[in-house]
């Protein structure tokens, strides 16, 4: 879908960040938004003097109303350029492509590699196309032409996370090439995942943690009691356990957290009966840890940035100095607190002042030892810093 493009004006106060390569249109930042009516229409940013600003699309997503893909007005935007930011995108991961270790990992990432609102996940051999809008599905048609062309998939499925009027079907997340058998074991720094492409929005674990599971497992595991929380697949609680945890718990409130946290155990052959899994709120496990006195060596922390229980609601925004506290005190002394939050709501600055609100208010030391961002694979655009959702702190309690 090329339509020819529509002008649009910004208003004087926008046009500075898009003249500096800001690629979030917003609705407020423009003058007539009532020009744009269809998703996935080309549009021509001007200046209220008519000057050249950018060409993008209109894409309505949670945050935003589309995205500038390019500053150049005389780069088209067809299959030649989604090939070219495909092509790109997929040299610049080729060191991950060689390793043997890791089979798993971002291809691209939406703004970060020229694109807002698409990514695509490489699970060893099989691609996962994620559309955020309805206004970029309307180039899916030129983004599969370039993956057919550019890579030697085995299959490609996707995942339509803007609103269709009803849930994921699951016929519908295949697009091409052979359907792969579920699990699908992969792996991520010799450690296997079982991933389901075919099974919804999430395929059983979150590739931007990558790190902060190397660092868990090589680290901070060895000897160590580890609770996990939100744990959702236990991802992490199976790195512990491989680093030599003599016990991991693993708590989160979905009832599927526990066949796939027994799955992802067993597929590295780790006695699951030897673990603590517990499908309950988190909210409720603090009381119950407090009650009978439980004190980690390591705690994991890494909730939803928003989450409703029966009778709590989480917002990483306003709760986490809360939740932090909650941890402090069922860590053990000179334990540590693996704080991560994906939320984008704020940056690593405030993150760590909830750090801080958190220890003042236990009147308890603590040291920040480590912390991390996205990975290299999770590009991030140097014109949208705040695409860099996730922020992840490892805190030594006491000194
Ligand atoms: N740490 C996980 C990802 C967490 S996703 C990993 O590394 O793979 C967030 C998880 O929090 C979801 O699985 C959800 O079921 C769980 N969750 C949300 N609210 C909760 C609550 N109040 N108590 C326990 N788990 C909760």
């Amino acid at each position: 879908m090329m339509h020819k493009a529509v002008r649009v004006m910004v208003k004087p106060k926008a046009e500075k960040k898009f003249k500096r390569g800001y690629p979030l249109l917003s609705k407020e930042d423009i003058e007539q938004v009532s020009v744009l009516k269809e998703e996935g229409q080309l549009i021509e940013l001007t200046t209220k003097t008519g000057a050249y600003l950018g060409t993008g699309y209109y894409g309505k997503q949670n945050k935003g109303i589309g995205w500038i893909l390019t500053q150049n007005r005389d780069e088209k935007i067809n299959q030649a350029f989604f090939e070219r930011k495909i092509g790109v995108a997929l040299t610049a991961r080729q060191e991950l492509y060689a390793s043997s270790e890791t089979t798993a990992f971002r291809v691209f990432n939406a703004e970060g590699d020229g694109i807002g609102g698409l990514t695509i996940d490489y699970y060893d051999g099989y691609y996962v196309v994620s559309w955020y809008s309805e206004g970029v599905y309307q180039y899916h048609a030129e983004v599969y032409e370039a993956l057919q062309n550019l890579t030697d998939y085995k299959g490609i499925y996707q995942k339509k996370r803007f609103n269709t009027g009803g849930k994921y079907v699951d016929e519908d997340d295949f697009v091409v090439g052979e359907r792969g058998e579920f699990p699908l074991l992969v792996l991520e720094n010799g450690v296997r995942f079982a991933v389901y492409l075919n099974d919804g929005a999430m395929v059983g674990v979150f590739l931007d943690q990558r790190e902060v599971r190397k660092t868990i497992r090589d680290k901070y595991s060895e000897g160590k009691s580890v609770l996990n929380l939100f744990s959702y697949t236990g991802a992490f609680s199976v790195y512990a356990a491989l680093g030599g945890a003599i016990h991991t718990t693993s708590v989160d409130l979905a009832n599927r957290s526990l066949a796939k946290t027994i799955e992802q155990f067993s597929v590295n052959d780790v006695d699951y009966e030897a673990q603590d899994i517990i499908v309950e709120d988190v909210f409720k496990y603090f009381k119950y840890a407090k009650r009978k006195d439980k004190q980690f060596d390591v705690v994991v922390l890494d909730p939803p940035s928003f989450a409703r229980s029966k009778k709590f609601t989480f917002s990483a925004a306003k709760d986490y100095s809360n939740l932090l506290q909650e941890a402090i005190d069922i860590t053990a002394e000179k334990g540590t607190i693996v704080a991560s939050t994906n939320s984008a709501a704020f940056d690593m600055n405030k993150f760590k002042s909830f750090v801080h609100q958190a220890f003042q208010a236990q009147n308890t030391k603590y040291h920040i030892e480590q912390e991390f961002s996205l990975p290299v694979d999770f590009k991030v655009s140097s014109t949208f810093k705040e695409g860099n959702y996730l922020k992840v702190l490892f805190i030594k309690k006491g000194v």
